[in-house]
């Protein structure tokens, strides 16, 4: 083992070399250093683990240059990248949730090369509000008499709370304390709201009477959360939102209501499980609704807040307001989603995630017999490539049960494992990542955006040669 340390070269030995000179050229010097470094290490590693199995390392001069230059590409590639979604997942929280509309990406484009009137009132020539560029719109959507939007969902519900019911109680049904996402969870959120939470209920039952007997003098607000991304099945009774309604107006109690995927489109016209919109909770008469800009809605991350003018202005003045406020770029993408649904047409067709969850069975067949057709020879000596029936999902905890059926191709790889096959259409410059169903890899056509197919079509045609090597 020391005689193997020994013939490790030393950095500025490595420093010399004609070739690594030549790659600091190419790359940044202090990105080809640390790659030099890394390399150093993980040989050194790999020397004290030949005890085991893994035998010695080559230490030959070609092969150190080769795993330095490995290294410094790896090290060049940025870290935040795109990636093919052929999971079916639609609003997928790992994968970045919901790709942008055309018109939104430009809205971003603009505001991030110019200047704008981001907070600027060009009629009467003073200082604005950023608010001002989306809260007419909102309003005209959905019908409430004001809102205002924060950085996501779990900001707009906090500040909600913290507003509202700061110090007092909070009526909540047990079944609603749910978490999303494994950070956001009802009952920690209210705790750093400081609001108390008074459960209610129990998990699959909570009657009206549940929280009419709960209200004191302490209470400051009726909370109602959507369950998201879970269901309860069986002997089940949740509180309709408009009687919650009534029964606050009789004890003047506000109801807010944590929508989260909100939707503006009623699915059930195409064909899905009837979910309620954004305006049916308006029209039911919430003192406050909260939803995200980037589940349901397809635009980008953001929390919407809509209501009653009053709580509104109340929230608007809160200075917590200012910590969780939105960037311009939130604003330009999410006014421009937004005025597509002035066309619900429009907005089908335009915004992404709309689009996908509206797709067709006979489009995706079509879809996926082109992306067969194509992978059919490029995977030739290297796997099976068939098509089979399947099911996406919607994710982001919008429409848990809903099932869209769809068409998924297929790979069965002759002689790497699945796993492997897997990991290296993962670890591509730009990853590829499908599902493992019965030992084979599917990719589901629903979610693969323009271009997505290309990258697949290279990623096979790289590992066929690889393999014949
Ligand atoms: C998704 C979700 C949230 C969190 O929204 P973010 O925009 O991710 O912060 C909160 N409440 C419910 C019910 C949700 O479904």
């Amino acid at each position: 083992m020391q005689e193997l340390f020994r013939r490790l070269p030393g950095v500025d030995q490595l420093l010399d070399e004609p070739f690594i000179q030549a790659l600091m050229t190419a790359l940044p010097r202090s990105l080809v250093l640390g790659a030099v470094r890394q390399t150093l290490d993980d040989l050194r590693d790999d020397i004290k683990k030949q005890a085991g199995d893994a035998g010695p390392p080559d230490l030959s001069r070609p092969a150190v240059l080769a795993r330095i230059e490995k290294k410094a590409h790896e090290l060049a590639q940025p870290s935040f990248r795109r990636v093919v979604n052929a999971t079916g997942v639609i609003i997928h929280t790992n994968l970045g949730r919901s790709p942008l509309a055309e018109a939104a990406l430009q809205a971003i484009e603009t505001a991030g090369r110019n200047y704008s009137n981001l907070e600027f009132d060009l009629s009467e020539g003073m200082r604005g509000s950023r608010y001002s560029h989306v809260e007419g719109l909102l309003c005209d959507l959905t019908g409430a008499e004001a809102g205002l939007v924060v950085n996501n969902n779990a900001a707009a519900v906090l500040l909600v709370l913290e507003t509202l019911s700061k110090g007092k109680e909070a009526i909540v049904s047990r079944g609603e304390l749910v978490e999303i996402g494994g950070s956001f969870r009802i009952p920690e959120v209210m705790a750093s709201s400081g609001a108390i939470m008074v459960e209610v209920g129990a998990t699959n039952k909570t009657h009206l009477r549940d929280y009419e007997e709960a209200i004191t003098d302490q209470t400051a607000v009726l909370l109602k959360v959507h369950q998201s991304n879970f269901h309860i099945i069986g002997f089940t009774e949740q509180v309709p939102v408009a009687d919650l309604v009534e029964l606050g107006r009789s004890k003047s109690l506000p109801v807010i209501e944590d929508l989260g995927s909100g939707s503006l489109v009623d699915f059930s016209a195409y064909g899905l499980i009837k979910e309620p919109t954004v305006q049916d909770t308006i029209a039911d008469g919430v003192a406050l609704a909260t939803f995200s800009g980037d589940k349901l809605l397809g635009g980008p991350q953001a929390g919407i807040i809509l209501g009653q003018k009053g709580y509104i202005d109340r929230i608007k003045t809160n200075p917590i307001n200012r910590a969780m406020r939105i960037d311009k770029f939130t604003l330009a993408s999410l006014e421009a989603t937004l005025r597509l649904y002035l066309d619900e047409e429009k907005a089908i067709e335009q915004v992404p995630i709309l689009r996908m969850i509206t797709m067709s069975y006979r489009e995706l067949r079509k879809k996926a017999t082109a992306l067969k057709r194509k992978l059919t020879p490029v995977a030739e000596g290297l796997a099976e490539v068939d098509m089979a029936d399947g099911w996406s999902k919607i994710g982001g905890g919008a429409l848990p049960v809903q099932e869209l059926k769809t068409r998924l191709v297929r790979l069965l790889p002759f002689k790497i494992t699945v796993n492997d096959l897997e990991a290296w259409l993962r670890l591509r410059p730009v990853p590829i990542l499908g599902r493992i169903e019965h030992d084979r890899l599917v990719f589901d056509v629903r979610t693969m955006l323009k271009g997505d197919s290309d990258f697949l079509i290279q990623a096979l045609t790289e590992l066929a040669a690889k393999e014949i090597e």
